[in-house]
């Protein structure tokens, strides 16, 4: 069985084509675009794989998409333009990969009689959840379990309310994907994830941002208060969930996935000075990003009891053991985005 996967060269794609070889038979196509984001050292370690495939090329590609599609069982689309701040700076490129992207891989979806769609997708779309004092209860370490999972959270039904072009685009495609089965009958299923951590992420992110800076001794600049809230998820417990809806998801569902571990951005850079040895002072307030959503977090029962899928990163561990990964690889994450870090074509 083939799978088609976009965007295997990026972050999360690369995590999920390693966990598809390790923990599944299928045979996985990566078609990726290697944009400034797509990295082929990523994979490194399946490159050579007898169940892996690498192609060069656009997801917009209507042709190199159909022959790609042609005798696959799924398509798993993870490729995106993904940076919430490129997507204020200038929303083209992410209204044609996410929104086109997403409508070409459809359509060659269908055409070609695949028999599963999975669009991966981010609690992004849901907009910001009001939080009024987010300091008393996310600045903390104390996990969201017990009484703050009681507060507003976002479900499959909640409506979509996304509030930058990046989570717009991405709400443009879930209903292009959930369009496309209920007129076509594709069967789709769409994830919905919170904020990932872990190895193999761009340091233009939260995480691997602080991270790298402040082991370089450099300041580390934190959007307007820093009292966002996000719910952080490890990639890998992330990617396990991508695995479980491709194997188990129900047709024309939607499945949030979280870690329940929700933090303000102030704890969360707190927590990496504090594990890299770094001088708290490097951190410096810098004027917050326009349209900044104030707290996301997904209620993740669903996935929990249909798809028998749970976290099992804890977030301290999980930090730790990402500070650990950029430390040991200096060289991926100090090389230029070039043509030379996108690797051969
Ligand atoms: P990323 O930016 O690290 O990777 C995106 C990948 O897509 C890159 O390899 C890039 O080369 C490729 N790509 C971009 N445009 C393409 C095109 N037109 N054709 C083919 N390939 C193209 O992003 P990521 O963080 O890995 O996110 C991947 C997906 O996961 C996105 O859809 C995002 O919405 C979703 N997601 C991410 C997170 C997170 O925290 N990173 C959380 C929830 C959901």
């Amino acid at each position: 069985m083939k799978v088609l996967v976009t965007g295997g060269a990026g972050f999360v794609g690369s995590n999920l084509i390693r966990a598809l070889l390790a923990e599944t038979r299928f045979h996985v196509v990566n078609l990726d675009l290697l944009t400034y984001a797509g990295n082929l050292e990523n994979l490194a370690d399946v490159d050579g794989h007898p169940r892996y495939r690498f192609v060069r090329g656009d997801i917009c590609d209507a042709e190199l998409a159909a022959e790609l599609a042609a005798g696959a069982s799924a398509v798993v689309n993870v490729a995106a333009e993904s940076h919430v701040d490129r997507s204020i700076a200038s929303a083209a490129p992410f209204v044609r990969t996410n929104v086109l992207g997403t409508q070409t891989l459809l359509a060659a979806a269908l055409a070609q009689g695949v028999d599963r769609f999975v669009q991966v997708s981010t609690d992004e779309v849901y907009g910001s959840l009001p939080w009024a004092d987010p300091e008393d209860v996310f600045d903390s370490d104390a996990d969201s379990t017990g009484a703050t999972a009681a507060e507003a959270r976002f479900t499959e039904e909640t409506p979509l309310a996304p509030r930058s072009p990046y989570s717009a685009s991405k709400a443009g495609a879930d209903l292009l994907a959930l369009a496309y089965h209920e007129t076509h009958g594709l069967d789709v299923v769409v994830t919905r994830c919170t904020n990932n951590y872990g190895p193999y992420q761009l340091p233009e992110k939260l995480v691997p941002l602080m991270i790298t800076r402040a082991m370089e001794g450099k300041t580390l600049p934190l959007y307007g208060d820093g009292l966002h809230v996000r719910e952080w998820i490890h990639v890998q417990d992330h990617c396990r969930g991508i695995v479980a809806a491709l194997e188990r998801g129900r047709t024309g569902q939607i499945y949030n996935f979280g870690g329940g571990a929700e933090r303000t951005n102030r704890w969360m850079v707190g927590r990496i000075v504090e594990a890299v040895g770094a001088d708290p002072g490097l951190i410096a307030h810098v004027e917050d990003r326009p349209g900044h959503d104030r707290r996301y977090a997904v209620d993740a029962t669903k996935a929990r009891r249909d798809l028998d899928w749970t976290p099992r990163i804890g977030l301290e561990a999980g930090l730790q053991e990402t500070v650990a990964w950029y430390g040991e690889n200096r060289r991926w994450w100090r090389r230029p985005a070039s043509g030379e870090y996108r690797g051969a074509a």
